[in-house]
């Protein structure tokens, strides 16, 4: 099984990824996360990423990209991944189109978790990380509904994209993505109750 999880900052992209990687048994590939971790172990990406990251912009597309596709080639992605933060752009996705075709894999579904703005600042406010601060929070959402967001048509022509609501309980939020999931999805789910 091969998702990507869509969605605004605070939309719970994160904690539901967990949650998948528990029931599907896939890995997560958070490129938020691998790009802190980039910068904690100051790589030439992770210097380039800093600024970027700071002001609640997106990382160049190129440098994402290629972390993604070396992520990719590592053994553990066989069986499949879930791809939180990843694609955020137009470009982004076209680059994973490419990387997936040559790979010979397609996504098996796009999880677009909706959640209001004001929940969402509230959600991130509550969060304490060095980048959710509210001036750098309405940042993130503007380059979300700018950058990203155009990735929901973009997927809805190729019919593989889940709208789900991410208000509420998160376990009901989940059984909400499993209920989308296309056959094998689902299939697990009855295995492990
Ligand atoms: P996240 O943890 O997914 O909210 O990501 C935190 C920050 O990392 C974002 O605000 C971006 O600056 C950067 N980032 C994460 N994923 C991407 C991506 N796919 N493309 C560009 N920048 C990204």
């Amino acid at each position: 099984m091969r998702l990507i999880l869509l969605g605004p900052p605070g939309a719970g992209k994160g904690t539901q990824a967990e949650k998948l990687v528990d029931r599907l048994s896939i890995i997560q590939i958070s490129t938020g996360d691998m790009l802190r971790q980039a910068r904690r172990d100051q790589t030439e990406a992770g210097k380039l990423a800093e600024d970027y990251m700071k002001s609640g912009v997106l990382v160049p597309d190129e440098i994402v990209v290629n972390i993604v596709r070396d992520r990719l080639n590592q053994e553990d992605c066989r069986p499949g991944y879930i791809l939180d933060g990843f694609p955020r752009s137009v470009e982004q996705a076209q680059a994973l189109d490419e990387t997936l075709k040559d790979r010979g894999e397609q996504m098996d579904a796009v999880i677009s978790l909706t959640v209001p703005d004001e929940e969402l600042v509230m959600r991130l406010l509550a969060r304490q990380r060095e980048d959710d601060n509210e001036t750098v929070i309405r940042k993130r959402l503007n380059v979300y509904t700018q950058q990203t967001e155009p990735l929901i048509d973009y997927y809805r022509s190729s019919g593989i994209i889940k709208e789900i609501d991410g208000l509420g309980d998160i376990n009901e939020v989940f059984d909400r993505i499993i209920s989308a999931l296309p056959q094998s999805g689902n299939a697990s789910q009855a295995q492990t109750g």
